[in-house]
């Protein structure tokens, strides 16, 4: 596609602020590689125009959107329908619009694309990790979308959620206990979790410690908790390689970044939108040259 014309497909990302966010980048490589008649953009909302900017997209027959802070809890009423992946952990990132063929009304269904971007760079070690014991940093969102599709994936033997709000931490365990079919959710404070650390198999950091600028900021700055058996994965993208995960690296462990699930989720919200496999490759390159190009890391 080489220009926006009448027919041309739009969709938006709902979010406040707006400014940081490399979805245009990811999916707008993504539909000229593919030559779709789409384009991408961000909308700043503020939080007091979420309800009109919602009833927009179906007044303006677009094709999807995707929603990020602070909009992905409050955006659930003004929906139409909801994943069950939604549904559980009350919020969505991603909004479908169809139209029911019956009544021709548009339809805005909201998924949750984080747990199974999530879950990909997961999938090659998911025989290691079933029935296996989980630690996850953090008890905000990520950490929400993070805990529901370790339980529902791997029923892990323990899943513990090490937090420094640990009542924030119980409530997230609570609100998810009926998909803790095996009793292994626990929570634990974070000057409690070196047992917990050095026993587990899995190892998630769900907060933004270690994120550009603060890059030599660790989640868990003790080497001595990690060894070659574990496999730490972050969710901060930036840098690609957090200090924490070249601790872990040193001590043997395998380690996988965050920008394989920035790319997962998109890919999960693209198909939804275009009935297309996103070209990740493609993608990936992209996003790392984007980097290399603003000389950070
Ligand atoms: P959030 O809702 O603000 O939650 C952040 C969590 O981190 C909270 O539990 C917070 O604890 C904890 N935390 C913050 N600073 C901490 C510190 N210094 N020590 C210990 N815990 C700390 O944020 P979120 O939406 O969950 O996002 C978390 C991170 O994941 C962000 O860096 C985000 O960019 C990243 N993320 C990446 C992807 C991806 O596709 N790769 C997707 C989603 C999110 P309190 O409750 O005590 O404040």
């Amino acid at each position: 596609m080489s220009f926006i014309d009448a027919h041309t497909r739009v969709v938006t990302l709902l979010g406040y602020p707006i400014e940081h966010t490399l979805s245009p980048l990811i999916h707008n490589t993504a539909f000229q590689h593919q030559q779709l008649n789409f384009v991408y953009t961000a909308s700043a909302v503020h939080p007091k125009r979420l309800n009109q900017a919602v009833a927009g997209l179906s007044a303006l027959n677009m094709a999807g959107a995707n929603v990020t802070i602070p909009h992905k809890e409050k955006v659930l009423p003004l929906l139409d329908e909801l994943t069950k992946e939604a549904q559980a952990i009350k919020a969505v990132n991603t909004i479908i619009i169809d139209t029911n063929s019956e009544t021709n009304q548009t339809v805005l269904r909201g998924d949750n694309t984080d747990i199974s971007g999530f879950l990909k760079p997961l999938e090659t070690y998911s025989s290691r990790l079933k029935n296996s014991s989980m630690v996850v940093f953090g008890s905000g969102g990520a950490a929400r979308a993070v805990v529901y599709a370790l339980l529902t994936r791997f029923s892990p033997e323990q899943c513990t959620i090490v937090a420094r709000t640990p009542e924030k931490a119980e409530q997230l365990a609570q609100d998810l206990s009926s998909y803790d079919t095996k009793g292994s959710l626990q929570v634990c404070p974070l000057d409690a979790g070196h047992q917990k650390v050095r026993t587990s198999q899995l190892l998630v950091n769900a907060t933004p410690v270690g994120m550009h600028p603060n890059i030599s900021a660790s989640v868990w700055p003790y080497p001595e908790d990690f060894h070659s058996q574990q496999i730490a994965y972050d969710l901060v993208y930036r840098p690609r390689k957090t200090a924490w995960l070249q601790t872990v690296e040193a001590q043997g462990g395998e380690t996988i970044g965050g920008l394989e699930m920035l790319i997962g989720q998109a890919a999960a919200s693209y198909y939804q939108w275009t009935n297309k496999e996103m070209p990740l490759q493609v993608v990936q390159q992209t996003v790392a040259n984007y980097w290399n190009s603003s000389n950070s890391s």
